[in-house]
């Protein structure tokens, strides 16, 4: 439904509020690109409230388009998914060694190992849990070291033994997929299987091993293993440029002011625009509280009226001003698009990520619950 409102040449229906229209089936249709490139298993990663777009929606999304498995940071993520009825395998793999893990278990959640510490915590305190064991790959962040692997291994194999839990899988994790040409792919998946070979030298046979996150998935073959893990892209990003999918997301918000500016009028804080000819001023209540990011100030663009019309002045907490030009017939109540999948020529999330010198997934799941919220499927 909100969609239409969005339709080139549709009539324009008043917005009351700064709104986000999360578009579910673009989840869904860019779930069933990225599977048919896929041999193996797609595991949704949902965290981060679903890149900022919804969990629960955009997992259901996911599924609906040949998802299988759910993957999320904490423990705490992955409530929700089952408070809300979801009943598929749900990985968790990030969590301190403190974290409630007999929840977890009793939730049917599987748990992350990066080293021995959480290994013995699991055991003691969530008998039957099914791990994971994380390698690290490269990253050189989480994940056990490879002179700490063959330890893990065997200690997990030795639980195992006494019936404490259970390892159905093995992950490692890429940092320069989105650079496919890079040395480290290379070297990561080396490692990767090399782990394996340890992991089974220990007797360790997991039916799952998983490596590639949204940019190895679709730009790296060799990584794939038995399954997937992706969060990017089910909400249309691919940093490495492989595919189009398409952005789910897309922020409006009302005109609530139009002024005639005359030549040398100062906008904002700092006053670091000023008007060189006359012109009309816009007025949109969403600012940085909001998520836009304030280094966007004065490179931004907006889509209103048919257009492109430049961000003007600082962005401030809760508004931002745009300069509508002469003579723009735009209104109070005119609907402004911040950003949509840019079908219509209106700028993008990854758009707003340049003129903000980051990535697109720091500006999608930067969008405060300030902002009114509308799914369509
Ligand atoms: C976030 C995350 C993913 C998903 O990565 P995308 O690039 O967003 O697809 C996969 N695996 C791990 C360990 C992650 O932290």
């Amino acid at each position: 439904m909100t969609m239409l409102l969005l339709r080139p040449g549709a009539p324009v229906a008043p917005h009351p509020r700064a709104t986000l229209h999360v578009d579910l089936g673009a989840v869904t249709a860019n779930v069933r690109t990225i599977r048919s490139r896929i041999p193996g298993e797609l595991m949704a990663v949902v965290k981060a409230d679903g890149f900022g777009h919804g969990q629960v929606e955009v997992a259901r999304a996911a599924l609906a388009g040949g998802a299988t498995r759910l993957g999320v940071t904490s423990i705490d993520e992955a409530r929700p998914l089952r408070a809300a009825g979801l009943t598929q395998r749900v990985l968790s793999w990030l969590n301190p060694l403190g974290a409630d893990f007999a929840a977890a278990a009793r939730l049917d959640i599987e748990l992350g190992v990066p080293g021995l510490d959480h290994l013995h915590a699991i055991a003691r305190s969530a008998p039957g849990a099914r791990v994971h064991l994380q390698l690290d790959t490269g990253m050189g962040r989480d994940g056990a070291e490879p002179a700490r692997w063959d330890s893990l291994c065997r200690a997990a194999r030795e639980a195992e033994r006494r019936g404490q839990l259970r390892v159905v899988g093995i992950m490692g994790h890429l940092p320069c997929a989105d650079r496919p040409g890079h040395a480290a792919n290379a070297r990561g998946r080396d490692r990767f299987a090399w782990g394996l070979r340890v992991a089974r030298a220990a007797g360790l046979r997991p039916a799952d091993h998983h490596l590639a996150a949204t940019a190895a998935t679709l730009s790296d073959p060799l990584s794939h293993h038995t399954m997937s893990r992706v969060g990017a892209g089910l909400v249309g990003i691919d940093e490495s440029g492989t595919v189009r999918l398409r952005p789910a997301l897309t922020l409006t918000a009302p005109l609530v002011s139009v002024r005639n500016a005359p030549a040398g009028t100062a906008v904002g804080y700092g006053h670091t625009w000023t008007a060189r000819r006359a012109t009309r001023l816009g007025l949109i209540p969403v600012g940085y509280a909001d998520g836009l990011p304030r280094l966007a100030s004065g490179r931004a663009e907006v889509w209103v009226a048919g257009t492109r019309r430049p961000v003007v002045g600082r962005i401030s907490m809760d508004m931002t001003v745009i300069d509508l030009g002469p003579g723009s017939p735009a209104s109070v109540g005119d609907p402004v698009t911040v950003f949509g999948p840019g079908d219509r020529g209106e700028p993008t999330a990854a758009q707003w990520a340049g003129w903000a010198e980051t990535v697109e997934h720091e500006i999608v799941t930067g969008l405060s619950a300030r902002l009114h919220r509308r799914s369509a499927s």
